[in-house]
C-alpha cells in the first residue's frame, strides 16, 4: 500500500486508548487517515491522539474530549471522544459528532473489548452480561450507526476485532469471551452480506495472543508469560499490536477491495 493510501479518509476506532486499538489508530494515521479515537478514559485517548499525530507529520493534530470547547467546522488531525460502547446514547452522540465534524465516515474499526475467564458454572450473570455487553452488543450498537452513516456517505470499510477464540476452539474457561467473539464473527458476516450492495465492506480480524494488558495474567511474571507463550503458540511469541494493526490497515484499504465478510485470523499458527 502507498504510504498515504488512506489519505482523505475519516476513520473511527473504538477502544483506542491502549493495545490493539491504539496501534490501529497510529497505523491508519500513518497511512494518511484522519483518525477519531473513542473509549472511556480521556487520558489514554489523549496519549493515542499524540502518537497518531506524531505518526503523520503532514496532517497535524488537535483533540476534542467531550466537555471541552474545541469544535472547528473542519477538523484536522486525530481527535478523541469519550464514549462507552455499551451506552446507546453515547454511541449515537459519538456518530452524530463524527458526521457533524467530518461530514461522513469512511472507516470504522470496532475494537473495544474486555476479557473474561472462568468455568461455565462459575460465571456470575453480571459478568456474562458485561462481557457480551461490550464484545457483542457494543459492536452491534456501533455498527448500526456506522453503517447508516457510511451508506449515506456513499460507502466505506468496517473491521470488527474478533479473536481466534471466536473460531472453533476447545479451550477451557473462555466461555463467555469465546461466545461473545463467535457471535461477533457471525454478525460480521451477516452485516457484510446486507451492506455490500451499499458499497460497504464489513470484515473482521481475529488476533491470537497479543502483547497488551489483556494477556497479562495475575500472579505471572513477564518471564513466565514469555515461557507460557513459547510453549503454546506455534510461532513462539506474542503478536505485537502493530502486527494486528497491519492486517486491519490492509483490510480497510483499497488493496482489499474484493474482500467482504472475511474473518482474517492473525494468530501465529495457533489455529493452523
Ligand atoms: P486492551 O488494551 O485492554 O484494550 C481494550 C480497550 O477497550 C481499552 O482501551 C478499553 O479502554 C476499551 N474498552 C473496554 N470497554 C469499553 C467500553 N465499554 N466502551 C469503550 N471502550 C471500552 O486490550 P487489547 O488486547 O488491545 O484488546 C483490543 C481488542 O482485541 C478486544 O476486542 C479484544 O477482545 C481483542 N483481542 C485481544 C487479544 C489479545 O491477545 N490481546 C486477542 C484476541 C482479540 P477504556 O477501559 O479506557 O474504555
Amino acid at each position: 500500500m502507498r504510504a498515504d493510501g488512506l489519505a482523505g479518509r475519516t476513520a473511527l476506532i473504538t477502544g483506542a486508548g491502549s493495545g490493539i486499538g491504539r496501534a490501529v489508530a497510529v497505523a491508519l494515521a500513518a497511512a494518511g487517515a484522519r483518525v477519531i479515537v473513542a473509549g472511556r478514559t480521556a487520558a489514554t485517548l489523549e496519549q493515542t491522539v499524540k502518537l497518531a499525530d506524531e505518526a503523520t507529520a503532514v496532517w497535524g493534530g488537535e483533540s476534542l474530549v467531550r466537555g471541552q470547547s474545541w469544535a472547528p467546522a473542519v477538523a484536522a488531525g486525530a481527535q478523541a471522544h469519550i464514549a462507552d460502547v455499551t451506552d446507546p446514547a453515547a454511541v449515537r452522540a459519538l456518530l452524530v459528532a463524527v458526521e457533524r465534524e467530518h461530514g461522513g465516515l469512511d472507516i470504522a474499526v470496532n475494537n473495544a473489548g474486555r476479557p473474561s475467564w472462568g468455568p461455565v458454572a462459575r460465571i456470575a450473570p453480571a459478568e456474562w452480561d458485561a462481557v457480551l455487553g461490550v464484545n457483542l452488543t457494543g459492536v452491534w450498537l456501533c455498527l448500526q450507526h456506522e453503517l447508516d452513516l457510511m451508506r449515506r456517505s456513499g460507502g466505506g470499510a468496517v473491521v470488527n476485532i474478533v479473536s481466534r477464540l471466536g473460531i472453533p476452539t476447545r479451550e477451557e474457561n473462555q466461555n463467555a469471551y469465546a461466545a461473545s467473539k463467535a457471535a461477533l464473527s457471525i454478525l460480521t458476516r451477516t452485516a457484510a452480506r446486507e451492506y455490500v450492495g451499499s458499497g460497504i465492506r464489513v470484515n473482521a480480524v481475529s488476533p491470537g495472543p497479543t502483547d497488551t494488558a489483556m494477556t497479562v495474567w495475575d500472579q505471572e511474571t513477564p518471564a513466565e508469560r514469555d515461557e507460557r507463550v513459547a510453549r503454546t503458540v506455534p510461532i513462539g511469541r506474542l503478536a505485537a499490536p502493530a502486527e494486528i494493526a497491519a492486517a486491519v490497515r490492509w483490510l480497510v484499504s483499497d488493496e482489499a477491495s474484493y474482500v467482504v465478510g472475511h474473518d482474517l485470523v492473525v494468530d501465529g499458527g495457533l489455529s493452523a
